[in-house]
C-alpha cells in the first residue's frame, strides 16, 4: 500500500534536498578552491597588443600591493586581497619551466628611465616567457577564516605571440585547402598589390633546397609586409613565420609556402608540391602540435589582448582583417566536445578574458563602448561568442595610463580632454580624441576620418615614490582584469 505525502510535504522534501545540494555544492566549490593554490595564466594577443606592458604594470603593481597600508588600495582596488587589506607580501620569481620575462628591465625602463631619459615602453617580448608572483594573503570569507590565518596563491603568468593560435586551424587543412585559401586571400585588397615571386611558382618545378628556400624567404616577406605599415594586417598565416618564438624552435627546415595547384591533380614526384605538402604537414605535427600539447594545454585561464583602437587607426582593411584573425583564434577557447582543440588535445582554460587594450588613447566615457565594439569584432552576427568556454567576458583597459582626463569649456559647453605626453614630444597637450562606435564602424565612418587616436609616453613616475608609497603605475581596469582570472582563488 502506498501513501500518498500531502502536496506540503513534497515541497518541504524538495526543498530540503535543494538546500542540501546546494551546500554540497558550495562545500565541493570550496573544497576544489581550497587544494588549488597555483595558477597558470596567460597573456596573448597579436604582435604589439601589449602583451610585455601588460605583463610588466601588472607584476609591478601586485608587487608594491602587499606594502599598502590598512585602508589603502593603491592602485588595485577591485582586487579584492588588495581591497580587503588581506595581502601581506607577494614574491615574484622566474618559472622553472619557460623562459624568464624581463621584468625588471622593463619596469626600470617605464619608472627609473637611465640617465634623465623620459620613461618610454619596453620593447616587445618575442615567443612564450613567464614569471610567477606568490601571493600571501590572510582568508576573509567565513569558511576561509576557519579553514585557515594565512595561505599562498601562486599565479604564473605567461605571455606568447597570439599569432601561434593563428595555426590551429592549419591541423583540419590538406596543403591543397590551406593553399587555395591562402591564396584568395592573397589576391584581394592590398595583399594582391604586396608583390611576392612565390605566388608565380610553378608547383611542378623541381624542388631543390635552394628554390625551397628563396620560396619561404619571399612568402615570409609578404607576411612581413602584410603586417608593417602602411597595411597594419593582423592574419599573417602560418603564425611561426614571422614570429618563430625564443629559437629554440627551428624553423628553417619547414620550407614551404601556397601554391596554384590543379584541383585534384596529384603531386608529381620531386616537384615543388610534394617537397611542401610535405613540409606543411611536419610544421603541424612538429611545431603546432607541441605548442598546443606541451605549453597551452597548461593554461587554467586566459587574457586574449586586442589593439582595437589600432586596429580603426589602420582604417577599414586593417580592421576586418584583425576581426578575421580573431575569428581564427577563436577555436583555440573553443572547449565544446565536438570543437578541433577537445578532439585533439586537453585544455584546461575555464576563464577566457578578451580585452580591448590602450583604453587611455580615449577618454573614460569611451570605455563602455571600446569593450562593445570588441565584443560586436568576436561575436557571430547573433550577437553570440561561438565557442563552448566556462566563463568568458569582454573588458576595456590600459596597463599603463599615459593620460589623465580633463574637463574643459568647448565653443560654451563642457567637454572631457585627454591630457598627456604624445610619443616624440615633450611637453603635455589637451585634446580631443573623439568617439568609439558601439558597433562595428559604418561605411560613413571610414568615410569621414574620425578615428585618429595619439599615442601618449608613459607618464613620469621616479623610483623612489613608485617603491615608498607603493602607489604603483597607473592603469585602467587592470585590478579588474585580474580580479575576474583570479579572484575566485582568494577564499
Ligand atoms: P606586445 O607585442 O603584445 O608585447 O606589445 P607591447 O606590450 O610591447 O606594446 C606595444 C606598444 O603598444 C607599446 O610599445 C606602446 O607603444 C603601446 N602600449 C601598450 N600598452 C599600452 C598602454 O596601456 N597604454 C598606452 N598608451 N600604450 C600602450
Amino acid at each position: 500500500m502506498s501513501i500518498d505525502k500531502p502536496a506540503n510535504d513534497n515541497l518541504l522534501d524538495q526543498a530540503g534536498r535543494w538546500l542540501v545540494r546546494s551546500a554540497d555544492d558550495a562545500l565541493r566549490g570550496l573544497g576544489e578552491r581550497v587544494l588549488r593554490r597555483r595558477l597558470r595564466v596567460a597573456a596573448t594577443g597579436l604582435s604589439h597588443a601589449g602583451k610585455t606592458v601588460f605583463m610588466t604594470a601588472l607584476l609591478h603593481n601586485l608587487r608594491l600591493a602587499a606594502r599598502l597600508g590598512e585602508g589603502q588600495a593603491g592602485h588595485l582596488p577591485f582586487f579584492e586581497p588588495v581591497a580587503k587589506a588581506a595581502l601581506d607580501d607577494v614574491t615574484l620569481s622566474p618559472l622553472d619551466d619557460l623562459p624568464i620575462f624581463p621584468f625588471e628591465a622593463n619596469w626600470r625602463r617605464i619608472v627609473v628611465p637611465a640617465g634623465g631619459t623620459p620613461p618610454d615602453f619596453p620593447p616587445s617580448t618575442t615567443g612564450v616567457t613567464g614569471f610567477g608572483a606568490a601571493l600571501r594573503y590572510r582568508p576573509q570569507g567565513f569558511w576561509g577564516r576557519q579553514l585557515s590565518g594565512s595561505t599562498t596563491v601562486t599565479i604564473e603568468m605567461v605571455d606568447y605571440p597570439g599569432e601561434w593560435l593563428l595555426d590551429l586551424p592549419l591541423l583540419e587543412l590538406s596543403y591543397a585547402d590551406w593553399s587555395a585559401a591562402a591564396l584568395r586571400l592573397a589576391d584581394s585588397g592590398s595583399r594582391a598589390r604586396i608583390a611576392g615571386e612565390w605566388r608565380s611558382l610553378d608547383a611542378n618545378m623541381l624542388a631543390t633546397e635552394a628554390l625551397l628556400e628563396s620560396a619561404r624567404l619571399s612568402f615570409t616577406g609578404y607576411l612581413a609586409a602584410c603586417r608593417a605599415a602602411p597595411h597594419h594586417l593582423s592574419h599573417v598565416q602560418p603564425g611561426r613565420f614571422l614570429n618563430p618564438g625564443d629559437g629554440t624552435a627551428d624553423l628553417s627546415a619547414f620550407r614551404f609556402c601556397p601554391l596554384r595547384l590543379a584541383p585534384g591533380a596529384t603531386a608529381k614526384f620531386g616537384s615543388l608540391a610534394e617537397a611542401m605538402a610535405q613540409r606543411f604537414e611536419r610544421y603541424k605535427i612538429e611545431i603546432v602540435s607541441p605548442f598546443y600539447r606541451d605549453i597551452f594545454s597548461r593554461f587554467d585561464r586566459q587574457l586574449v589582448l586586442v589593439d582595437v583602437i589600432g586596429a580603426l587607426n589602420a582604417g577599414p582593411e586593417s580592421f576586418h582583417d584583425m576581426r578575421r584573425a580573431l575569428r581564427d583564434v577563436l577555436p583555440s577557447f573553443n572547449r565544446g566536445n565536438d570543437s578541433l582543440l577537445a578532439r585533439l588535445f586537453s585544455s584546461r582554460t575555464e576563464k577566457v578574458l578578451f580585452a580591448a587594450t590602450k583604453a587611455d588613447h580615449v577618454t573614460a566615457n569611451q570605455f563602455h563602448n571600446l569593450r562593445l565594439l570588441l565584443r560586436a569584432m568576436m561575436t557571430d552576427h547573433t550577437g553570440a561568442l561561438p565557442i563552448a568556454a566556462d566563463e568568458a567576458d569582454f573588458a576595456a583597459l590600459s596597463a599603463i595610463k599615459c593620460t589623465t582626463n580633463r574637463r574643459v569649456m568647448y565653443q560654451g559647453q563642457q567637454i572631457t580632454v585627454l591630457e598627456g605626453i604624445i610619443r616624440g614630444r615633450e611637453e603635455p597637450e589637451q585634446l580631443y580624441p573623439g568617439e568609439i562606435p558601439e558597433h562595428l564602424p559604418t561605411e560613413e565612418d571610414w568615410r569621414s576620418e574620425r578615428f585618429r587616436f595619439y599615442d601618449f609616453r608613459p607618464p613620469d613616475l621616479d623610483a623612489e615614490s613608485a617603491n615608498a608609497t607603493g602607489r604603483g603605475i597607473p592603469h585602467v581596469h587592470l585590478d579588474r582584469a585580474l580580479q575576474f582570472l583570479t579572484g575566485d582563488l582568494f577564499w
